[in-house]
């Protein structure tokens, strides 16, 4: 089996090499690069290795913890006690960590966070951030009784943005994940009127029963706001092209305006705003509250560091020939984490996540996923701020990652705009008009250049 798996990925890198050979581009990389922010291998290895440098001194904290717990339990047992950290130890010891340093008892968390509470406070600061209306629509005509509609306004026009559908509770031969679906984009006509986005989001909290109401995790309170987000960008990043509408943007920005909104469920304000014991209407209690944010932070070093990893030796099989996965993995982790790979562990049960990593690491390319480290949330709560809720902190966000300094709902268009801009400069009005360049993935000029040119040389050289 492990010789097996072996071949395959070696095919299949291989494969990924000439495949994107024929297309014009030097590595496959390059080529998965291309149609996205990050453009370049380069930028993509300076990315890790900035975030991998600011983990480190977090990661190494952690580690001595970790050895600390080890050794505690090695007296306690009468184990030898080596000084040594081993793969086969981290997870165990990070597991205890989280359960005697940042433990929160999410059964009583949960007590606080009854649906309809919960979805009253994020729809309210979703309004308020995006200066929008929201309205539910009675008797709309809807899939399921358990769906609803809202139609949104903008505050200071008055003018219809879209609408969106709320479908939460699971049901027989429902979508089993949370997702945000857009039902129909929000662009423009051929009569040049526009068109209303209408987007739904698919999510499947516990619904409430005879006896108990619906309790939403906290885990469940930050999809349910990932989500949201998703809702908003379809809506307000309204666009001339449907194909540039809402999330219809790279994927390593597709996520980001949500892993930021992501920032509101670990703040005090918000989630005071979005949460109600539901017996009693009494707010979380404070002690319950601080052990909530902080746990954000269990094993954030290492688990990030980790992820690096995956994502190093997704980069070097696809920039250079001829690697070893198995050793580049044991290289990286000695590197990177300071604690070696099980000897004979090839990693390779990790390739599906390695294949996908260095995607996620792209998806989060605007350092949103240094979200999750200490650094950040210090930074999130600088001084320089002066509301959780404010859309001025929104704009703050946005500057620390680089991006345009306009109000949220800016955010939504303004890399779609960015991506048009060179479109426009690109391509004829003849060829947007046509229907295979408008389902096609001939993103840019260079690619499409490119892959006309080949196809053209093949079929003159079997001619
Ligand atoms: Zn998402």
């Amino acid at each position: 089996m492990m010789h097996w798996n072996s071949a395959i990925l070696k095919e299949l890198v291989e494969l990924r090499s000439k495949k994107s050979s024929l297309l014009g581009f030097s590595t496959h990389a390059d080529f998965v690069l291309e149609m996205n922010m990050a453009k370049a291998p380069e930028k993509v290895a300076t990315f890790l290795e900035d975030l991998a440098r600011k983990l480190k001194p977090l990661g190494e904290e952690e580690r001595a913890v970790l050895l600390k717990l080890k050794e505690q339990e090695s007296q306690k047992r009468n184990f030898p006690f080596t000084g040594e950290l081993h793969a086969w130890d981290t997870r165990y010891y990070m597991t205890q960590v989280e359960e005697t340093q940042y433990a929160v008892d999410q059964n009583q968390l949960n007590e606080y966070f009854p649906m309809e509470v919960v979805t009253k406070g994020l729809l309210d600061i979703y309004q308020e951030l995006f200066n929008l209306n929201f309205q539910q629509v009675e008797g709309a005509p809807v899939w399921h009784d358990d769906v609803t509609l809202y139609c949104v306004k903008d505050r200071s026009s008055g003018q219809v943005v879209g609408q969106f559908y709320l479908d939460l509770f699971p049901r027989e031969g429902k979508y089993g994940h949370a997702a945000c679906f857009d039902l129909q984009p929000g662009c423009l006509l051929p009569d040049g009127t526009r068109q209303m986005a209408v987007s739904a989001m698919v999510t499947n909290f516990n619904k409430a029963t005879a006896d108990a109401p619906s309790l939403l995790q906290h885990d469940e309170v930050e999809t349910y706001f990932h989500e949201f987000g998703h809702v908003m960008h379809q809506l307000c990043a309204q666009t001339d092209f449907a194909m540039f509408s809402g999330t219809h943007v790279e994927t390593d920005f597709v996520e980001a305006l949500s892993q930021m909104l992501e920032n509101w469920v670990w703040e005090k304000e918000p989630l005071q705003r979005m949460s109600k014991h539901y017996k009693t209407g009494k707010p979380i209690p404070e002690e319950l509250l601080d052990k909530l944010i902080k746990s954000r932070l269990a094993n954030t070093g290492l688990f990030n560091l980790r992820q690096i990893v995956l994502a190093k030796v997704d980069q070097a099989l696809h920039t250079k020939n001829g690697i070893n996965a198995a050793e580049e993995y044991f290289k990286l982790c000695l590197d990177i984490l300071g604690i070696p790979a099980s000897p004979g562990y090839t990693g390779r049960g990790k390739w599906r996540e390695m294949l996908q990593e260095t995607h996620r690491c792209q998806e989060n390319h605007l350092s949103l996923n240094i979200n999750n480290t200490k650094q950040l949330v210090v930074d999130f709560r600088g001084k320089d701020r002066e509301h959780t809720l404010s859309p001025s902190t929104g704009h703050l966000c946005l500057k620390k990652f680089g991006l345009s300094p306009n109000i949220l709902r800016s955010f939504c268009t303004c890399p779609v705009e960015s991506i048009k801009s060179t479109w426009y400069r690109n391509y004829t009005a003849g060829d947007l008009q046509a229907p295979f360049l408008r389902s096609t993935w001939t993103h840019t000029s260079r690619l499409r250049d490119s892959f006309f040119s080949q196809a053209i040389r093949l079929l003159n050289t079997q001619n």
